[in-house]
């Protein structure tokens, strides 16, 4: 089977979480199966070794589990961007626009050297606020993003369209 059939089988749909009418996409049956965590890690290093990126970010929380073993598997380091208030050190912030309010994400300041490159990693694009507020950030804080790679894109809430400004050609993969 395709590697899209393999993590498809993998991703189970709960219907009415976390609220009425929403069907979320819970990956955690495709984390605890071996091969099809193995095919994912390995399907995303392989983007990040063609991007020629230097880190990979990985968003809290369900990012971090993606991208820390991608990075080890393509040899880059792993650079956290948390919701706000969890990060020691100094930090950038970046609000964003939710359905019912805002949220905040925020990157260590010295994350990251002026002009590294980085891709940005991230389970699930849904409307591509969190994507897109991250992309901003990295700038902010010195990166050049060469993509962002997700495992599933929901393609009905047209997160692609919003984040075709600030992604400005680099490119969106979801496997
Ligand atoms: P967005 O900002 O609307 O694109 O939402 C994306 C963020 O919410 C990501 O960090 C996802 O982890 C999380 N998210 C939204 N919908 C789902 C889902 O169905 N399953 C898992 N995570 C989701």
């Amino acid at each position: 089977t395709s590697l899209q059939e393999l993590l498809l089988s993998r991703i189970q749909d709960v219907p009415d979480y976390p609220k009425p009418g929403i069907t979320f996409k819970d990956i955690t049956p495709l984390l605890a199966d071996a091969a099809a965590f193995t095919a994912l890690t390995e399907a995303l290093a392989e983007i990040c070794l063609a991007q020629g990126a230097q880190k990979v970010v990985g968003l809290e929380a369900r990012g971090f589990i993606l991208a820390a073993p991608v990075a080890v598997r393509a040899g880059v380091g792993f650079v956290p961007v948390r919701k706000a208030g969890k990060l020691p050190g100094a930090t950038l912030g970046q609000a964003y626009e939710l359905e019912y309010g805002t949220a905040e994400i925020e990157i260590h300041a010295d994350a990251l050297e002026q002009g590294d490159k980085v891709l940005v990693i991230d389970d699930v694009l849904a409307t591509g606020g969190t994507a897109e507020a991250s992309v901003e950030l990295i700038r902010r804080a010195g990166g050049e993003v060469t993509g962002l790679a997700v495992l599933m894109e929901l393609g009905f809430l047209n997160g692609r369209e919003r984040l075709t400004p600030a992604l400005a050609g680099a490119p969106l993969d979801a496997l």
